[in-house]
C-alpha cells in the first residue's frame, strides 16, 4: 500500500489525541504521512510529537489564517499534496465537526469518494476497506471507494499503538487562503469554553449521561457529581435536554454528538435507538435503569437495576474514596 495521509488535529502547540489514532490506523494500512496546517512556528513544534505517533512524513502548511478560517487552510493543504504527491492511498481525518466539513469540501475538489464515522480501517487486496456501524449500530457495513478514499474515523475508536522515536522528516507547503468566501471565526466565548473544566464531549474517554429518568434540572446535579468524580464528561438523551435538564451540546445520539468513549455510563436513559446511534461504539458501557426490560440493557457490559438516586450517591462515594486511597498510596 501507498502513502496515507493524515490531517493532524492539534491545538498548535500539542496533538489531540485523536492524531494519534489517524496517524495508528494509517501505520495498519501504509506508511503514515502527516498534513499540519497552522499558524506560523507550528510544524517544528509538532515534529517530534508526529514522529513519536509514528509520522514518517509531515507536510506543514503555516499560516496566519489557520485559526480565523475554517476548512479552507486544511482543504487547501490536503488538495495540494494529494495532487502533487504519487502513491496516496488515502486520506484519513477526524470524524470531528471541523474534519467532517474538511472531508466533504476535499472530496468535490479532488473528485472522489468520501466514508463518514468509521470506526475501522484494514487493507484488503490492495484497497483501504472502512467499516462503519449504521442504523443505530445494528449493522456494521464495510466499504471501498474508487480513487483515493477520504476517511473520517471517529475519535476513541482505533487503538493506539507503541510509540516511535523517528523524526520525520519536514516538508514545508504553501498555500493562499483568501478569506473572502470562507466561513469565518469572528469572535470566540473564551468564558463558555473555559467554564466547565470538563473533557469535551466527543473526544472525552470517559462520559457520563443522564436521561428523562432523573426527572428535573436539579436532579441533573447528580450525573454533573459522578462526572467530576471519574474525570468525565457530562452527556444527556435528547428526553433529557427537550425537559431543560441540559444545555443541547451535551445531547448524545442521532441528532446530537457521536462518541467513542473508553467509558460510558447510562443513568435513566432507556437505550432508544437514536440514542444508542450515538454511542454504542464505546468500548465499556454501563447502564443504571430501575426498569429491568429497558432496551440499554441489552447493549450494556454492566447493568444496575435499581433507583438511580439510591445507586449513583454510592458510587460518587465509592469512587472518590477509591481516588483518595490511591492518592494516600501515592
Ligand atoms: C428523529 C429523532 C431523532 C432523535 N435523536 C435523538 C438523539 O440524538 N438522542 C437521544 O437520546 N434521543 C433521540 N431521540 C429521542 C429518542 O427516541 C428517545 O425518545 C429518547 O432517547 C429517550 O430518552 P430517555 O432514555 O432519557 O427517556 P425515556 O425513554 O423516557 O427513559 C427514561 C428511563 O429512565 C428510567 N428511570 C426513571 N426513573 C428512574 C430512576 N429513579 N432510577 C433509574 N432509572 C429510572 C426509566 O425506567 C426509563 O428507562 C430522537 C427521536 C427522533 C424521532
Amino acid at each position: 500500500m501507498g502513502k496515507i495521509l493524515v490531517l493532524a488535529e492539534h491545538d498548535q502547540h500539542a496533538l489531540k489525541d485523536v492524531t494519534r489514532e489517524l496517524l495508528a490506523a494509517a501505520a495498519r494500512i501504509g506508511e503514515p504521512v502527516a498534513v499540519v496546517v497552522g499558524l506560523p512556528g507550528t510544524g517544528d513544534a509538532l515534529l517530534a510529537e508526529l514522529g513519536a505517533a509514528g509520522a514518517k512524513t509531515a507536510y506543514v502548511a503555516e499560516t496566519e489564517h489557520a485559526e480565523d478560517v475554517l476548512a479552507t487552510p486544511a482543504v487547501l493543504a490536503l488538495e495540494t499534496v494529494a495532487n502533487t504527491v504519487d502513491d496516496i492511498a488515502g486520506i484519513l481525518i477526524a470524524s470531528s465537526v471541523d474534519g467532517k466539513d474538511v472531508a466533504a469540501r476535499l472530496s468535490v475538489r479532488l473528485n472522489t469518494g468520501l466514508i463518514a464515522d468509521a470506526v475501522n480501517v484494514e487493507e484488503s487486496d490492495g484497497t483501504v476497506m472502512a467499516t462503519q456501524q449504521v442504523l443505530g449500530g445494528t449493522y456494521s457495513v464495510k466499504s471501498t471507494v474508487r480513487g483515493i478514499p477520504i476517511i473520517t474515523i471517529r475519535p476513541g475508536t482505533i487503538e493506539v499503538t507503541q510509540p516511535t522515536s523517528a523524526q520525520p522528516s519536514k516538508i514545508t507547503i504553501d498555500i493562499v487562503v483568501d478569506p473572502v468566501g470562507s466561513g469565518q471565526v469572528v469572535a470566540r466565548d473564551e468564558d463558555e469554553i473555559a467554564s466547565s473544566g470538563r473533557p469535551d464531549l466527543r473526544t472525552a474517554d470517559i462520559i457520563v449521561s443522564g436521561g428523562r429518568g432523573i426527572g428535573s434540572k436539579e436532579n441533573f446535579a447528580i450525573i454533573e457529581q459522578l462526572a467530576d468524580a471519574l474525570g468525565a464528561a457530562v452527556g444527556a438523551s435528547r428526553a433529557a435536554v427537550d425537559a431543560g435538564y441540559i444545555e443541547h451540546k451535551a445531547q448524545v445520539g442521532q441528532t446530537g454528538a457521536t462518541v467513542s468513549p473508553r467509558l460510558y455510563v447510562a443513568v435513566g436513559i432507556s437505550g432508544a435507538i437514536q440514542h444508542l446511534a450515538g454511542m454504542q461504539s464505546a468500548k465499556t458501557i454501563v447502564a443504571i435503569n430501575k426498569d429491568a426490560n429497558a432496551p440499554i440493557f441489552q447493549f450494556a457490559d454492566f447493568g444496575i437495576v435499581g433507583d438511580l438516586f439510591e445507586i449513583v450517591p454510592q458510587l460518587i462515594k465509592a469512587v472518590n474514596a477509591r481516588r483518595s486511597d490511591e492518592l494516600i498510596n501515592i
